[in-house]
């Protein structure tokens, strides 16, 4: 019992199991520690970390931030957060409002591509105050105009679609710099949603901005894939992590700690190589 998972959402973003849930999952997966990492918020971490210490699993504090890249967006993930310092605090509001307005705009577009829903449809999934392109694509199905949460992304929400609205309003350096502040470090989340010819230099960007790790074992990456980001976590002294992005009902075919008919299998000694980045 040496797992772990350092990649997952409850329902503060955008997940639909409760912060405790989670800890309760993470017992019953086997996990000795996870980090939870919802976006732009820390308000499941108080819950998450005490039913974690009831049921003896170790616990992470974490978030999930955006920051803004020449191709679009680039997610990245901080550790070791704890949900009170207030310059943090303070930071991840700001961009809890921005996603608000941007969900406003999503809504418009929708209805100016023929598939309205309304805000308050959108709103009702929102349980934790930071809303996201999920929440719309429950209420897209709710309404009956996709039948998946990934019908609701392929036709309306994803980059490129009609009703996409482009957010992130940090930089990547940015972005670590408010992980920084917060006394935690930085990793690189699921590469593969970056272009795959840029991932060097980006890597070799964020390592001279003070990145930590870089998410290597990932349910979409490929064994050739991992093998290449291993290579480059070794070549600028990053720590190879990973995670299953778990966001439950919403991401059907990922497991806990598993990731997609467990392909994902973190071991300890990475949250205890992280630990020493800080
Ligand atoms: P947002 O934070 O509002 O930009 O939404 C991002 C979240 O939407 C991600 O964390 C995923 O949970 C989900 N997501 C993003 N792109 C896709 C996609 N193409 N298909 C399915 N889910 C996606
Ligand atoms: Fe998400
Ligand atoms: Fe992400
Ligand atoms: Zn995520």
């Amino acid at each position: 019992m040496d797992r772990i998972d350092l990649h997952c959402h409850s329902t503060a973003s955008d997940g639909t199991d409760a912060p405790d849930a989670l800890a309760a999952l993470a017992k019953r997966a086997g996990l000795r520690a996870f980090a939870l990492t919802d976006h732009d918020t820390l308000a499941g971490l108080d819950a998450a970390k005490r039913a974690a210490e009831a049921v003896g699993v170790e616990f992470v504090g974490g978030v999930e931030l955006s920051a803004w890249v020449r191709h679009g967006e680039m997610h990245l993930l901080g550790y070791f957060l704890e949900d009170d310092h207030p310059g943090v605090r303070a930071a991840l509001a700001g961009l809890r409002r921005g996603r608000l307005a941007r969900i406003e705009r999503t809504v418009e577009l929708l209805a100016a591509a023929g598939a309205p829903v309304a805000l308050d449809a959108v709103l009702r999934h929102v349980a934790g105050g930071s809303p996201g392109r999920p929440h719309v694509a429950r209420a897209l199905v709710d309404a009956g105009h996709v039948a998946t949460i990934q019908e609701a992304f392929d036709r309306y929400l994803a980059s490129g679609r009609p009703a996409y609205v482009p957010r992130a309003e940090m930089t990547a350096g940015e972005c670590i710099g408010l992980v920084r502040k917060g006394g935690g470090v930085s990793v690189l989340a699921h590469p593969f949603t970056l272009p795959r010819a840029e991932v060097p230099s980006i890597v070799a960007d964020l390592a001279r901005r003070g990145l930590a790790g870089i998410e290597v074992e990932y349910p979409k990456h490929d064994a050739a894939f991992r093998r290449e980001l291993g290579a480059l976590a070794a070549e600028h002294d990053l720590v190879a992590t990973g995670g299953s992005d778990y966001h439950g009902a919403v991401k059907p075919g990922i497991e806990f700690g598993k990731g997609a008919d467990g392909n994902v299998a973190v071991p300890y000694r990475v949250l205890e190589d992280l630990r020493e980045r800080r």
